[in-house]
């Protein structure tokens, strides 16, 4: 399928914005998450000595022993000093941490007790913290008093032992363990860290059927044929038909991918795990992977039922050739990818997963067996507007004077969402203004107020810009029709898609093709050119809209000079490329293979051919401006219109004339 998309440069301004709304949206997801009700998934926290409970004990010894072993009082070393002067102390031992006198001399069994025992024998004990004191020994010498040094013993050892060897290095194993527990999985692990954090939501409990989606029917029909099979999923299994393993709703924010995932699972009432790719996305290497597979684990378990991923992106993103890769990301898609080939869907599992930047995937996420299956969720055009007005309208009491249809006509580029809102601002303004329902004018002015904002984020287009767009866009589908050979038309619609797409004219190939005609190839360069020449014709400017459209005609051209040998002076001769190839931001190769001058041509032939295709399609187009007047009114008036339409309008107007 040949697709003209309109869009202005990725890194544009306007790109930018619709990151930061895009980001306001994901925001809105995480709150509708903390809803109550879901059933956390069991947790079987098992009873199991491990290093926490050995420290533990340890450290409760030797505090005990610390605290509640009776001691010897201490006293002041000066005043120790004193009675040693005095006379009263007869007997000193000395160690590191404390003297210990005793009031008459005493035998060493004894003596022992004086660290522990206040008093012993018919001594009176005293002890102090000894002060660096070079006169101390001679004092002792100079009174005759008994002095000596005792071994520690042996609890008091291991409690030294115990404090600078064991306990440190004790830490470091717990911590070490704890670690690569993590890293295991969690299962075991010193706490549930790696536990996933899914929310399996039961049968029926999503609430939301197919029903409640309006206006996605594309999409809806793929998942249809996914609810089947999870319904039947032994039939299937007994003819042995292939079944989809994943599939991967794609589409800009708010369009109902996570509504739709829900409805798939409350249609087949199965149950339903849903988790978000930012929940796998930790601080620590590993834990994303191990959520990964206790998701799979606990899926497996509870088939046939549905994995749901929500913001893909968050994990799936392209691992590329970064020196400086996040490792834990790259390992927990490295999981992903793992867990989806390990599994077979005659078990019954189905992921699902939603992301609306489905070019920042890594393209290993998208091959076979894995998310083979792509559906795409796109804002709804003019009648699936009215309809999610008339589904979020149910619960409100809109007067029956309330036109849905030209609400429906004043939201082009609304979301799903955008219109849930647009609903509620509406309700609100009525309130405000006292009434008992909702009248047109509240609508008209709740449009206003959210397209004011969602112009503001550049994803709304205005009257003005949705005239350039049709007429752009008639531009391309006309071209195609007058241009020999050309691939027929197939949709053309101005309901902006994709994330920064405004409108597109799609052809449909005829047959399949391999080879193609340098008139062919002409053909195609005309058809992109036809965008920008219909604004120029009619508004007599141009604008940004066909930058997409001018990188593929110069990409087409280019090809024919360098690649088709279809050039005057290189006729029959492959050019190849002037590129460099780069590596994650290292230049690794340069493979020049014809000369600057070369080059040169290469440009100006370029430059030349395009230039002169322009002229030739304002030509045709000026010719047929009736059809381009035609075409693009009704554009504007239906947003979209198929090949059969649109050739329909040719053909009458052609008879009419
Ligand atoms: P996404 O996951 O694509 O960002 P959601 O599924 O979270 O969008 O949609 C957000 C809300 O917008 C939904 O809860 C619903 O109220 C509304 N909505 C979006 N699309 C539709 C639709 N096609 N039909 C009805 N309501 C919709
Ligand atoms: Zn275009
Ligand atoms: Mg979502």
């Amino acid at each position: 399928m040949e697709e003209t998309v309109d869009r202005p440069h990725r890194k544009d301004e306007t790109g930018m914005k619709r990151e930061a709304l895009t980001k306001i949206v994901k925001d809105k997801d995480k709150e509708e998450k903390k809803k109550p009700g879901l059933k956390p998934p069991e947790n079987k926290p098992g009873f199991r000595i491990n290093i926490w409970y050995f420290l533990g004990f340890f450290l409760l010894v030797s505090m005990v022993n610390a605290f509640f072993g009776e001691r010897p009082q201490t006293i002041e070393f000066s005043e120790f000093k004193n009675k040693i002067v005095s006379g009263e102390i007869k007997q000193v031992e000395l160690s590191d941490t404390y003297y210990t006198g005793f009031t008459t001399e005493v035998p060493d069994a004894i003596a022992k007790q004086g660290t522990r025992q206040d008093p012993v024998g018919n001594a009176n004990v005293y002890r102090t913290i000894p002060v660096q004191d070079s006169g101390f020994i001679p004092l002792l010498d100079s009174k005759g008093v008994k002095y000596y040094t005792r071994p520690v013993s042996v609890g008091e050892m291991f409690g030294k032992v115990f404090l600078t060897w064991i306990l440190p290095f004790g830490l470091l194993i717990a911590l070490w363990w704890f670690m690569s527990s993590r890293m295991r999985g969690g299962a075991g692990g010193v706490m549930s860290f790696g536990k996933n954090k899914a929310q399996l939501v039961s049968e029926g409990d999503t609430g939301i059927k197919f029903s409640d989606v309006a206006g996605a029917d594309e999409a809806k029909e793929e998942l249809v044929e996914v609810v089947d099979f999870l319904k039947n999923s032994s039939r299937y299994d007994a003819i042995g038909g292939k079944v989809p393993k994943g599939v991967l709703l794609v589409g800009p924010p708010g369009t109902g991918k996570t509504m739709l995932a829900k409805a798939v699972a409350g249609e087949a009432g199965t149950p339903f795990f849903k988790m978000s790719g930012a929940d796998f996305v930790e601080l620590f290497v590993g834990v994303g992977a191990a959520r990964v597979r206790d998701l799979f684990k606990e899926a497996r378990k509870n088939a046939p039922c549905i994995i749901f991923i929500d913001e893909l992106d968050a994990i799936g993103k392209s691992r590329g050739p970064s020196i400086t890769g996040n490792d834990e990301r790259e390992q927990t898609l490295n999981q992903l990818l793992v867990e989806m080939d390990g599994f077979d869907s005659k078990g019954g599992v189905i992921i699902l997963a939603a992301t609306n930047r489905p070019e920042i995937l890594d393209p290993a996420l998208l091959r076979p067996g894995r998310f083979d299956r792509q559906v795409l969720v796109d804002r709804p055009d003019l009648d699936g507007r009215k309809a999610i007005l008339e589904i979020h309208s149910r619960n409100v009491q809109v007067d029956s004077s309330v036109d849905f249809s030209k609400v429906a006509a004043a939201t082009v580029g609304f979301s799903g969402a955008d219109l849930a809102n647009l609903v509620n601002e509406a309700a609100i303004l009525a309130v405000r203004r006292e009434r008992k329902t909702v009248i047109q004018e509240d609508f008209t002015e709740a449009i206003e107020k959210l397209v004011a904002g969602l112009e503001k984020k550049s994803r709304v287009i205005n009257k003005k810009e949705k005239e350039i767009v049709a007429y752009h866009e008639t531009g391309h589908a006309l071209v195609a029709a007058f241009t020999e050979g050309a691939d027929p038309v197939q949709k053309i619609s101005i309901v902006p898609r994709g994330m920064a797409a405004l409108g597109y004219t799609m052809q449909l190939p005829s047959e399949d093709r391999f080879l193609i005609t340098e008139d062919e190839l002409l053909g195609r360069v005309d058809v992109l050119l036809g965008g920008r020449a219909a604004e120029q014709i009619v508004f007599g400017k141009i604008s940004n809209g066909a930058s997409n459209d001018l990188s593929r005609a110069t990409d087409t051209v280019r090809k024919m000079i360098t690649e088709y040998g279809m050039s005057e002076k290189f006729k029959n001769v492959y050019l190849g490329s002037n590129q460099s190839s780069y590596l994650g931001g290292m230049q690794t190769s340069e493979r020049k293979e014809y000369s600057e001058k070369t080059q040169l041509y290469i440009d100006e032939q370029i430059a030349a051919t395009i230039n002169d295709r322009y002229e030739k399609v304002l030509r045709l187009l000026r010719e047929k401006n009736d059809y381009l007047q035609l075409v693009a009114k009704k554009l504007l008036e239906v947003e979209v219109l198929d090949g059969e339409q649109f050739q329909a309008l040719l053909d009458d107007s052609t008879k009419a004339a």
